[in-house]
């Protein structure tokens, strides 16, 4: 019967993410003027098909409410269901034959996800479909996409834009931190302009879950309050005067607030699964002698633990499942205070930096390095240790904890390397639910656009982390800015490559050798691309470095060269790609002012012997390229916010463009002193 192996049918098809189980069989289905008919179960299907089938394929299908209940659908001759399928709430099962095509779910999100499975098969040809059965679930129960709004705001209109756009890849939950992007009754005077009404809110809900997408709302409620604490109405709460970033949690006014935030969100949230408490990045917690008083002479971390147990049953007893960020718990793995710790919550930790199985460093264990990392690696320059907060080297742990860790490094390369997913063991050890954040939009700040390929490894080693110790989640992390205070990140809109990568990775099985493959799969279903090559370029994008040094090597004006030749062959998000082909150009201008101030640097103590014409011609590049960033601004500004609020588009675009060119003008205007 079968007519190709598998995975080479797999290969022709290139879905995205690849199905679980898919035979190709003889033949295919022609399709002329459809009638399809879907199970009344499925209330959202039919508006979500009608609109879909309209935009991909120009044509109109017939669409019939099935007189049965149940989720199915079907065009043609219809092929009863397989009663030995599973019963995962996300399992799909698709049937093409020569009579007709059939699908079937156990509910209204299986369904959707095998019309996705359809309409990626159909952009191969829409006219004859080739006959295939594919039984389809996921490896990963939840594929988070972090939504961070507190920069880089995305408009109403996107918001929803992007609901079907991760439905089609099967990403079914957002991570939403708002911010100060919802308008609350309680504390009015933190919404910013624009700011999200509740209403909105609301029907974006709706229309999120009609795309199987759940959305996780995200509160701090401790640390990263800048965009509360900053505010002279709320300053008397931070922990360490004069820095808005922790509240004091020994101040009775804390909890009232934080308990407002949570009453309200909680209420706008109602009848969801989830609730996301925050927690990261507490610092300071402990530090004022209102805390020290109140700790007597225990450790910090357990008013950190009390605070967190706190919020966990707050929001337990209103019925949402809670969240946690899990790096202040990953920290004091091993501490006997852990064993208080919520058991309802998810801890969901994050790590940027783990590409593959092994790395260098023990940061994960707040440990710092070996000795024997810092010797000079055989030729792996790239694979130096990251020399972060080094408590202690390895080699100066007692015997104790030497043995906590040991078994967890077991591997041939240890000591000079040890395994990446050990933060994951020591959540599982420690009896706590966990999930891992990986880098989408990495949170290099400042970046013009995400690293791609670094960020795409990441999510992909977390996944894999997650299969091997039973977690049902993996979040691909989006940081609009480093917090409310700081300078902002990449537009989300050029997240996509890594949203797909969380995708395919967290649906099915995907490994380092799947990414030529992956390429294909996403140049194809979310461009119309022909071929893979989007990932050539993604990669030569990430070599060319973001800030110049005398040896930095420039790909963009191949990569800008080989976008030209490939935009017109776009279907398909025609955005992103433009917005690619923007940050390019960006990234160009910005080397120029880099350029131009290194030049000025490099003659700076030299300056009266430098010949006169040769300092006309920096003069007229500083000149041009000032002029330049001035023209590419306006129309960068413009093409952001498409997507994005205005206010924040111009933002963004400063950020990236100001701060080289006025290095740049400053050092001229000290150099040209005449201009
Ligand atoms: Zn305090």
């Amino acid at each position: 019967m079968l007519n190709a192996e598998p995975t080479q049918a797999q290969e022709a098809f290139r879905l995205l993410p690849q199905p679980r189980y898919l035979s190709r069989l003889r033949g295919a289905y022609k399709l002329c003027s459809p009638r399809l008919e879907i199970g009344g179960a499925a209330v959202a299907l039919p508006k979500i098909v009608a609109e879909e089938w309209k935009k991909e394929f120009g044509s109109a299908v017939e669409l019939v409410s099935g007189a049965d209940g149940g989720f199915y659908f079907f065009i043609g001759r219809r092929t009863p269901p397989d009663p030995s399928v599973g019963a995962h709430p996300e399992l799909y099962t698709l049937t093409i034959n020569e009579q007709g095509i059939s699908a079937f779910a156990n509910t209204a999100a299986g369904l959707l996800y095998a019309w996705q499975t359809l309409k990626q098969l159909m952009r191969n040809n829409a006219a004859e479909i080739p006959s295939v059965q594919i039984t389809d679930w996921p490896d990963l129960r939840w594929r988070v996409y972090h939504l961070d709004l507190k920069g880089t705001r995305r408009t109403l209109a996107n918001l929803h834009a992007i609901l079907p756009r991760l439905a089609e890849f099967k990403v079914n939950a957002v991570l939403a931190e708002y911010e100060d992007y919802v308008q609350l009754d309680r504390h009015p005077l933190l919404a910013v302009p624009h700011a999200l009404k509740k209403s909105e809110v609301k029907e974006w809900i709706a229309a999120a879950k009609a795309y199987n997408v759940t959305v996780v709302p995200l509160v701090q409620t401790l640390g990263h309050l800048q965009y509360v604490l900053r505010h002279p109405e709320y300053s008397r709460l931070q922990e360490k005067p004069g820095d808005p970033a922790e509240a004091c949690a020994s101040h009775p006014d804390t909890w009232l607030l934080i308990r407002d935030f949570l009453d309200e969100m909680m209420e706008l949230h109602e009848g969801l699964p989830f609730f996301h408490v925050g927690l990261d990045e507490t610092f300071h917690i402990g530090s004022c002698p209102k805390c020290r008083t109140a700790l007597k002479n225990q450790p910090k971390l357990a008013l950190y633990i009390g605070w967190l147990n706190r919020c966990c049953d707050y929001v337990k007893q209103r019925g949402f499942a809670p969240l946690v960020w899990g790096d202040i718990v990953s920290n004091h793995q091993g501490d006997p205070l852990i064993d208080q710790l919520n058991r309802d919550a998810v801890y969901v930790d994050w790590g940027y930096v783990h590409t593959g199985p092994l790395s260098s460093s023990l940061i994960a264990l707040n440990r710092g390095v070996s000795r024997e990392w810092l010797k000079r690696p055989n030729g792996e320059i790239n694979q130096l240790p990251a020399v972060g907060p080094c408590k202690k080297y390895y080699e100066d742990l007692t015997t104790s904890e030497q043995s906590r860790i040991k078994p967890l490094v077991d591997n041939p390369e240890f000591p000079k390397k040890f395994k990446t997913d050990i933060p994951a063991v020591l959540m599982v050890q420690a009896g706590l639910k966990f999930g891992l954040v990986s880098g989408i939009r990495v949170s290099f700040h400042g970046a013009i656009a995400p690293r791609f390929i670094q960020g795409q490894l990441n999510t992909l080693q977390a996944a894999v982390v997650c299969k091997k110790h039973h977690s049902d989640w993996v979040i691909g992390s989006s940081w609009s800015r480093g917090h409310s205070l700081a300078g902002m990140n990449a537009h989300p809109e050029l997240d996509w490559y890594g949203i797909a990568t969380l995708a395919a990775a967290g649906w099915s099985n995907m490994t380092s050798e799947d990414l030529r493959d992956f390429d294909e799969r996403f140049g194809f279903q979310f461009f119309g691309l022909p071929d893979g090559h989007i990932g050539d370029l993604l990669f030569l994008f990430e070599r060319t470095s973001p800030r110049l040094d005398h040896s930095s090597v420039n790909y963009l004006p191949h990569i800008l060269e080989e976008l030209e030749r490939l935009a017109p062959l776009v279907k398909r998000n025609a955005l992103a790609f433009k917005l690619l082909q923007a940050v390019c150009r960006v990234m160009n201008l910005r080397n120029k002012a880099q350029f131009a101030l290194l030049e000025m640097e490099y003659f700076y103590a030299m300056w009266a012997r430098v010949p006169p014409d040769f300092k006309a011609r920096m003069k007229m590049d500083v000149e041009s390229t000032a002029a330049a960033i001035a023209s590419v601004k306006k129309e960068l500004g413009a093409l952001y916010s498409e997507s994005i609020q205005p206010e924040d588009a111009d933002e963004l675009s400063n950020t990236q463009l100001d701060f080289f060119r006025d290095q740049m003008l400053l050092m001229a205007k000290q150099q040209f002193p005449e201009a």
